[in-house]
């Protein structure tokens, strides 16, 4: 069965084949970063406006790599939600219109099964049930997997998201947007010694985050240096970096293991845009091999929101239950939708 997905949740235009007998056909992906850059951050009515732009010529591209006519295409899964109105109704538009045209059923995704589901599309898959840790631009969470659609959260971020705070705190050091990869560079040149941040939650004995008061620490910091980020040196800003991607680190690996001893599972699984930083993966790397528990990550390419992971998702939701595509072309979007109210495969 060949599923073609169809992500445009944010700023990402995605669009993939997958074959649930060969694996991954293709996929492409227009990213809006450049045009959302000079605002600092999302405009949703230019993120809708690209996506219509971009979402046909990214349909001919699939379908080219991947040497398939589109009737081939025996269901289309596209992201519902949670994520931008404007930006949802593009994807599930161009879905539903195409699987209207082709006769062919079309299954709504949720944004961030795509995300906790994505790691398995890499060579290293790993199996259920396992910990799940999600850290995107909007989630901070940590989740028990007992398999597709079974979902069990076990905490999550009481205020920013991870992504959320390492973007707020690069732009405070002047690093641009979204700044999650800038930052996580400039700290690999800082002193570890140089600042020492607040570790939030660390201590709390359950599986929540907080971040907001780091990104807090950060302006403190930055304003006791030299009250303008222009003022500030670089090896300055670099210990800072150093001492904010610290924290963060620490706090996402201590809650992580504890989720493994708490549960007594043995794998962990990292989905999501900052699943992609080196320091993280450092850490967590060192604290599986001490602690004796296996890791597992996305394809670099595959943290960041992109068409594979829905056409992934909705090809394990197909395998599993064939009757949960549609017919029914009328799309309803869910730019809120948590989680845990999703039906399980
Ligand atoms: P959500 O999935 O919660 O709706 P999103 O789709 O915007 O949010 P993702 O695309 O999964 O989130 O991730 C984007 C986030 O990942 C941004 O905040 C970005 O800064 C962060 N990010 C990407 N690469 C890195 C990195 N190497 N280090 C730290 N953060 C990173
Ligand atoms: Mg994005
Ligand atoms: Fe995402």
């Amino acid at each position: 069965m060949i599923v073609l997905g169809v992500e445009s949740s944010c700023d990402e235009t995605g669009l993939a084949l997958y074959d649930t007998e060969r694996g991954l056909l293709s996929h492409a992906l227009h990213s809006q970063v450049a045009m959302h850059e000079e605002y600092g951050g999302v405009v949703p009515e230019l993120a809708s406006r690209d996506h219509i732009r971009r979402a046909l010529p990214l349909l001919e591209q699939v379908l080219a790599k991947a040497g398939l006519p589109k009737e081939r295409i025996d269901a289309i899964a596209y992201t519902q939600g949670p994520g931008l109105a404007g930006a949802l109704l593009v994807g599930s538009s161009v879905a539903c219109s195409l699987a209207l045209a082709l006769d062919k059923p079309v299954l709504g995704v949720h944004h961030l099964e795509g995300h906790l589901l994505s790691p398995l599309l890499a060579s290293e898959r790993p199996e259920f049930p396992f910990i799940a840790l999600l850290v995107s631009g909007g989630h901070t969470q940590l989740m028990r997997v007992d398999g597709v659609g079974r979902y069990t959260l076990l905490g999550e971020t009481l205020d920013d998201a991870a992504g959320e705070a390492f973007d707020k705190s690069a732009k405070l050091l002047g690093l641009g947007y979204p700044g999650g990869p800038a930052i996580s560079r400039l700290a690999e040149f800082g002193d570890p010694e140089a600042y020492k941040l607040p570790r939030p939650m660390l201590h709390s004995k359950d599986f929540n985050f907080s971040f907001s008061g780091l990104k807090t620490a950060v302006l403190t910091v930055v304003r006791n240096s030299g009250s303008e980020i222009a003022n500030i040196c670089e090896q300055d800003k670099a210990n800072i970096a150093r001492g904010f991607v610290d924290a963060i680190v620490d706090v996402l690996t201590a809650k992580c293991i504890s989720a493994l001893k708490h549960t007594g599972l043995k794998r962990l699984v990292i989905a999501g845009g900052v699943g992609a930083n080196r320091q993280l993966r450092e850490s967590l790397n060192a604290a599986a091999a001490k602690k004796k528990f296996k890791v597992y990550y996305p394809e670099l390419e595959f943290c960041t929101d992109n068409g594979a992971m829905i056409a992934f998702a909705g090809a394990l939701r197909l395998e599993r239950n064939p009757a949960a595509a549609t017919h029914d072309y009328s799309f309803n979007v869910r730019p809120r939708w948590p989680l845990d109210e999703i039906e399980p495969a």
